[in-house]
């Protein structure tokens, strides 16, 4: 799946301009020789933007690879799911703008609620709190507008569905979904040892918050196990320049473990 879809991005590339090499060398990368090739240094293949959807609203949702994009295990960023949370997404650009690391595949969705983002509301454009929309432990939580409200069903919002959708198709081996603005690591039900790590790398406490039903890490928790799903609650305001800096080289840090 991975190797179809780059592929197909070494076929975009070539339009945009790249070289005739990079013509030549995409069916190759289908290969296993060709796929020692795609991971050199120049591989124009290392960043990618992917087109995952669009809100309530019809905003365009994406997602970036960066990296080896052949490589099986991922980390996931997901810089913001509450509207009214947006700290995680200046974040989510400096990882998503970084250099390629050589030997693991980061996946970014800079914003995962840009409905919400737009109107700084919690909620996306349905009244929905995305947090609460996922399929594991779902419940009728609330009505239309209310912080919790979890939707008339499970995935019932085009937002969840896309996240649900990228998560089953490349499974990441960790997956991190920012928000504010507790300012900790929660224990989320993965291991804790992986959520230890970023804690340390982060600066931030580790702490265990109340576990919801519906949200997207107790999802992922559940439904893939050995892979681990965290919440990060950043402090609340914007962030300094070296916080960004800081939290940014953790999730990178984080993907080569
Ligand atoms: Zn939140």
């Amino acid at each position: 799946m991975l190797g179809l879809a780059a592929a197909g991005c070494a076929a975009a590339v070539a339009g945009c301009g790249a070289s005739h090499r990079a013509v030549f060398t995409a069916p190759r990368s289908l290969t296993p020789q060709g796929r020692t090739q795609s991971r050199t240094a120049s591989d124009p293949l290392s960043r990618r933007r992917v087109y995952l959807g669009r809100s309530v609203d019809g905003r365009r949702i994406y997602a970036v690879k960066v990296g080896d994009l052949d490589n099986e295990h991922s980390l996931l960023v997901v810089g913001d799911i509450h509207g009214n949370e947006p700290a995680g997404i200046p974040i989510a650009n400096a990882v998503a703008s970084s250099p390629p690391p050589r030997e693991s595949l980061i996946i970014v969705i800079k914003n995962l609620n840009p409905d919400g983002v737009a109107a700084k509301t919690r909620q996306n454009a349905d009244g929905v709190d995305l947090n609460r929309n996922f399929p594991w432990r779902w419940r009728p939580l609330g009505s239309r507008g209310d912080l919790q409200y979890s939707g008339p069903r499970p995935l019932s919002e085009p937002e969840a569905r896309i996240a649900h959708s990228l998560i089953l198709r490349t499974r990441p081996q960790v997956t991190i979904w920012f928000h504010q603005p507790l300012g900790l690591v929660d224990e989320s039900g993965g291991s804790i040892s992986v959520e230890h790590r970023f804690a340390r790398l982060s600066g931030l406490p580790l702490r265990r918050l109340t576990r919801y039903p519906g949200s997207a890490a107790g999802w992922q928790n559940h439904r893939l196990p050995g892979t681990t799903a965290f919440v990060v609650e950043l402090p609340g305001g914007t962030l300094s320049p070296t916080r960004v800096s800081r939290y940014a080289a953790a999730v990178r840090a984080l993907s080569r473990s």
